[in-house]
């Protein structure tokens, strides 16, 4: 028999946020969604598939980047991989730099760009008698 300190010893560690540890602890199990009625695999013995809970997080709008990854965690449908992405890139927030700055995304580049459609092509002849003619048909 394991001594008390031992035991709460062993509790403590399963405490501790290891993500090697969750991924060996990571049991998927096939439920049917409450929701939607799919078939779905969680990893927390959620109630809802990740499209339900989703749906449960947004109530309808336009689902913002945090929410697809709120569901995921709330629904369990995540795999240790999908967590671990996740928690790296909470992790570059913290630090104050997202993967959309470093890469120069999210600027109105667009916006600013015009192509000189005007602009006519340097071998352009203006020919008078050609203008005329389709002119005429006009
Ligand atoms: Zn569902």
């Amino acid at each position: 028999m394991p001594s008390t300190a031992e035991l709460r010893h062993l509790h403590f560690l399963s405490q501790i946020p290891n993500i090697e540890e969750e991924e060996m602890a990571l049991q998927f199990v096939s439920k049917i969604c409450v929701g939607c009625e799919k078939a779905f695999r969680t990893s927390n013995n959620s109630a809802k598939c990740y499209d339900c809970t989703l749906e449960d997080i947004t109530h309808g709008n336009p689902p913002e980047e945090g929410d697809f990854n709120t569901a995921g965690i709330v629904s369990g449908t995540l795999s240790a991989q999908e967590r671990r992405y996740l928690q790296q890139d909470l992790e570059s927030v913290e630090l104050g730099r997202t993967t959309e700055e470093e890469l120069g995304l999210g600027e109105e580049e667009d916006e600013e760009y015009y192509p000189d459609e005007e602009e006519e092509p340097d071998d352009w002849e203006y020919d008078e008698k050609e203008a005329a003619k389709w002119g005429d048909e006009g």
